[in-house]
């Protein structure tokens, strides 16, 4: 073997995930076709729960940095600092059950940066130049072809993209919808009468009064519009802005071209054998509401202890199952949202008509709140195969504040670089500690922000498995997930 686990691609899931699996004990390496991955402009944000993972992972301050710059810019190109559902640009964040929990806004080229700077940190390797064009998998592992070269390992991780080869060549089903929009998008000046933004017969023209300038709708898949993946000139452009809105403009700049539709297709399993797909790779969808990344990196998280506690034959294989089956839900719920977003920007008296209603319904701060957390999957929850106590148990735990014995304040995420699972105990069920030596960290605490939130067990990717006082449970979420604990503990 040359390494524990491949990852094929290094978009921000492939770093992330390498960076994951190193972090907790399989050596991985990852193959990159392109020279210089960190180009792509897509994504401008990572969303909530991402945010808090790579918070626990000690990049807050990096990520942080980028914030300020990226809500700007978000403001200037919609025209609102507010989120939006299907382009009504209504969510307040401060309407949200958990107020403090917020959307990072980052580039997706400095995302890339500082995820390869923490995975090169860790000490992956990133083959770049490596197109992945073939594999054999075998009862002992995978043997992966890039150009002349050959690679073994023991798993292959396909973090390749919407168009993944791994998922091709491993035979992963992809069922989905076709698009029903399709989305001309780029930074221009435009010359000449400038029209208005909003909504038009056959689609949305957006302008957000910088240079940020879109055009989304059926109209946009007609055969005259930009091809996917094909070059599009100032010209296409201006025919573009004609074409949805009816307006002659000419385009005097043009930086960022993007043609992207907005087909939902998911991986029916993210696991064949040996073989396992995350991030785009194995979920596509249109990038409304900005969660691609928030669904990738998370898929990423859930998989990367996962398979480093088989690869280091710590746990049995079928812990991998539960990767499907935590993260496929997950998938569904965005490609249903997106799906329910297309809707609502697809032209049409109709579909004006439901957006007005829509729009009304989010003046009710109920609404709003469920939209924002629709969005933001902060209530996700897994199930978990023994009793689940507490609110917080299931889901991803926010970054809680903690006070020590010693009266010490700090946060949850400042002990969690580790990549272990962690044990926090306050003083009445301290003794519960003995049934876990050396299986998890354990952190004895004073208090914790949160009433709900006393004695936890947490994941290393962030999910509360136990909460409260109950023994036998513990035992079982530590057996569950980490393996044996101690027999003379109870
Ligand atoms: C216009 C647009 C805006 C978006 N905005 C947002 C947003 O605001 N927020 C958000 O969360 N998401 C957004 N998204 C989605 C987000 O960009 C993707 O979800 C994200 O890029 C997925 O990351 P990934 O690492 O899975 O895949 P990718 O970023 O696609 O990376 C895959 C990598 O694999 C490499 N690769 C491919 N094939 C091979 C091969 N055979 N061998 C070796 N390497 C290979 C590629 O070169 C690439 O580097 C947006 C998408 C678009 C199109």
């Amino acid at each position: 073997m040359d390494t524990d686990v491949i990852v094929v691609g290094a978009g921000p899931v492939g770093l992330f995930l390498a960076a994951e699996l190193e972090l907790t004990g399989a050596r991985t390496i990852v193959l990159e076709r392109l020279s210089n991955p960190a180009g792509e402009t897509k994504a401008r944000g990572i969303g909530v729960l991402a945010g808090e993972m790579l918070t626990r992972r000690g990049l807050g301050a990096r990520i942080a940095e980028a914030h300020a710059r990226g809500l700007e810019d978000f403001a200037r190109d919609h025209g609102s600092p507010l989120g939006h559902f299907a382009a009504i640009h209504k969510l307040d964040p401060g309407l949200t059950a958990e107020p403090d929990r917020r959307y990072t806004y980052i580039w997706q080229p400095e995302l890339t940066s500082v995820l390869a700077a923490h995975a090169a940190e860790l000490g992956v390797s990133v083959h770049t130049g490596h197109e992945v064009t073939r594999f054999e998998s075998d009862v002992d592992g995978v043997t992966v072809h890039a150009g002349a070269r050959r690679f073994r390992a023991g798993y292959l991780v396909g973090c390749d993209g919407g168009r993944s080869s791994v998922r091709k060549l491993a035979g992963f089903d992809f069922p989905g919808t076709p698009a029903l929009l399709r989305t001309v998008a780029g930074r221009a000046r435009l010359d000449g009468e400038v029209p208005a933004t909003g909504r038009y017969d056959t689609g949305t023209f957006m302008h957000g009064g910088g240079t940020a300038v879109g055009m989304v709708g059926t109209g946009e898949l007609d055969a005259a519009a930009p091809a996917l993946d094909g070059p599009v000139t100032a010209d296409d452009m201006a025919a573009s802005v004609r074409r949805v809105t009816g307006a002659d403009v000419s385009i005097t700049e043009l930086h960022d071209v993007r043609v992207f539709a907005d087909r939902a297709r998911q991986a029916s399993t993210y696991r064949i054998g040996r073989v396992l797909l995350a991030g785009d790779a194995a979920h596509i969808h249109s990038p409304s509401g900005g969660q691609g990344l928030n669904l990738g990196l998370m898929d990423a998280a859930n998989l990367g202890w996962k398979l480093a506690a088989v690869v280091k034959g710590e746990r049995p294989e079928a812990l991998l199952d539960t990767y499907t089956t935590e993260r496929h839900p997950a998938g569904e719920a965005v490609l249903r949202n997106t799906r329910a977003q297309s809707a609502l920007l697809a032209p049409g008296p109709h579909v004006d008509a439901l957006r007005e209603i829509v729009a009304e319904l989010m003046d009710l701060p109920e609404a709003n709140r469920y939209f924002s957390e629709l969005l933001s999957a902060v209530n996700l929850r897994y199930d978990l195969p023994y009793p689940a106590e507490g609110e917080l148990t299931g889901r991803h735990c926010p970054d809680l504040e903690l006070v020590g014995d010693d009266g010490r304040a700090s946060r949850l995420s400042e002990h969690t670089r580790t990549g272990r699972g962690l044990l926090l105990l306050p003083p009445p069920v301290r003794d519960l500690a003995a049934l876990a030596p050396g299986l998890v960290d354990v952190l004895p605490v004073a208090k914790t922000s949160r009433d709900d939130a006393g004695a936890l067990l947490l994941r290393p990717d962030g999910v509360v498995a136990w909460s409260g006082s109950d023994r036998e449970t513990l035992r079982r979420a530590l057996e569950t997930w980490f393996g044996k604990t101690s027999p003379g503990a109870m």
